[in-house]
């Protein structure tokens, strides 16, 4: 179902641009999620519909028999291998790839991680195996106060070395950028640790982080009963991490178990003084009106979901916030209760996945696996899972280059060997990667 309509046939060939690339990659299949390949996930009138005759919309953005140019980092030219094909003899053999009819994405994007953090909570997930309640663990001191406690006592080097691991394994599967929260200090100096160890984390593995201030997750132990004071701590420790340069947003967590609206409320007036984007956890074990709060804040996404009500989500649609789906959450706490996935059709707010990576609820490090859980358990399109783990997960972070192929967007790829795109989310446990490309290079290892 090759789009004959698409721009590429309609775009100008200049020989001398066809042999100024960097790299190219030919002989490929793209699923570019780009509207200018036709990607419109909203449109029902795709264009195997062969009664439709107009505004007709491609799955996956797809373009099949083509190739990609890159030059300094980016996405220079997209067109069909027979263009570039007379130019071939202009390059080195080894700035051509060629792919052999494999598929092209868009690097993956995981917009939901607390990959950063300390110790191991594998004894508690034995115990509740073996009959303990939540309440009796976190009597005993387990639950996120571990966590915490863990996360202060590691030193930069030891917490860095603890979520290398956790960022290798999704990068083996083709994430290419990465949102790691903090969160697991609820103090100024481990919150800064964590965020620092997220930027190191990013430079060491050349990977883009966003990094995203979660000092309002939960009550440090020492603030029992003083929730209020808490928050004002976390709202004067913002501007002195984002003057270091170790924010690019605002989270917290907006429940009956964590903090309320009008608390999260004073956070993200410190934030909009900022200028910095806001999320939120919201709508996971109740609704007290968190989603409705980030579409207030024109928030960049509102994140799990299962309790949200219609109303909030025509305020999302309104304000453009993308609805970040967790299955790795809702799989690991037996949830039962769906997200409104119909609804967030119905009014067209674009929809991410994530593995929302952490200790507790979601000990998920593949992001293939959410999105096959997000087919599974929300009853979602492969289509959708895979725009929600590259566009609309790039529009999740404000990152507006990136999560589709186009030109001018940053050359961020992924080389897989399969024979449909949905074949990333079928399969279960199988790593089809066959290469990756990050800022217009292709990573030594993968
Ligand atoms: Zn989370």
């Amino acid at each position: 179902m090759t789009n004959t309509t698409n721009s590429t046939d309609r775009m100008p060939i200049n020989d001398s641009t066809l042999t100024s690339f960097d790299h190219l990659i030919i002989n490929a299949n793209l699923a570019t999620f780009s509207a200018q390949y036709g990607f419109d996930i909203y449109n029902d009138n795709q264009s195997d519909n062969q009664s439709a005759n107009q505004n007709k919309s491609t799955p996956y953005g797809q373009l099949e028999n083509a190739a990609i140019g890159i030059k300094d980092g980016k996405i220079a030219w997209v067109g069909m291998y027979e263009q570039i094909k007379p130019h071939l003899n202009h390059y080195q053999s080894e700035q051509i790839k060629d792919v052999d009819g494999n598929w092209v994405t868009p690097g993956l994007i995981d917009c939901h991680t607390h990959i950063v953090y300390g110790g191991n909570r594998s004894n508690e997930f034995e115990a509740r195996l073996q009959g303990a309640s939540y309440q009796d663990i976190a009597a005993q001191g387990g639950g996120i106060v571990s966590t915490v406690s863990a996360t202060r006592k590691a030193n930069e080097e030891e917490l860095f070395a603890q979520s290398e691991k956790r960022l290798l394994a999704l990068i083996k599967e083709g994430v290419t950028s990465v949102e790691i929260k903090s969160g697991y200090g609820l103090d100024l100096d481990t919150e800064r640790k964590m965020l620092k160890v997220a930027r190191t984390l990013g430079d060491k593995h050349n990977i883009h982080v966003s990094t995203t201030y979660l000092a309002a997750h939960a009550l440090p132990p020492e603030y029992k009963d003083h929730a209020d004071d808490y928050i004002e701590q976390v709202c004067q420790w913002l501007p002195i991490l984002h003057s270091e340069g170790l924010v690019d947003a605002v989270d917290g967590f907006c429940e009956n178990i964590a903090f309320s609206s009008e608390q999260i409320k004073r956070v993200f007036d410190v934030a909009r003084s900022l200028d910095l984007p806001v999320k939120l956890h919201s709508e996971q074990l109740s609704n007290i009106g968190a989603s409705a709060l980030v579409a207030e804040y024109q928030g960049l996404s509102s994140d799990h979901l299962e309790h949200l009500a219609e109303d909030d989500i025509k305020k999302m649609a309104a304000s453009n916030t993308v609805a970040v789906l967790l299955p790795g959450a809702f799989y690991t706490l037996r949830d039962t209760k769906l997200p409104p996935i119909e609804a967030l059709r119905k009014h067209q707010v674009p929809m991410a996945i994530s593995t929302d990576c952490n200790p507790g609820t979601s000990p998920l490090t593949s992001l293939l696996l959410a999105m096959n859980m997000g087919c599974t358990l929300f009853y979602l399109t492969t289509e959708e899972v895979l725009a929600g783990a590259t566009v609309h997960a790039a529009q999740a972070l404000g990152l507006a280059n990136k999560g589709k192929i186009e030109v001018g967007c940053d050359a961020d790829l992924v080389l897989w060997d399969i024979a449909r795109p949905a074949d990333l989310a079928y399969q279960i446990g199988l790593n089809p990667i066959a290469g990756i490309m990050v800022q217009g290079k292709w990573r030594e290892t993968v």
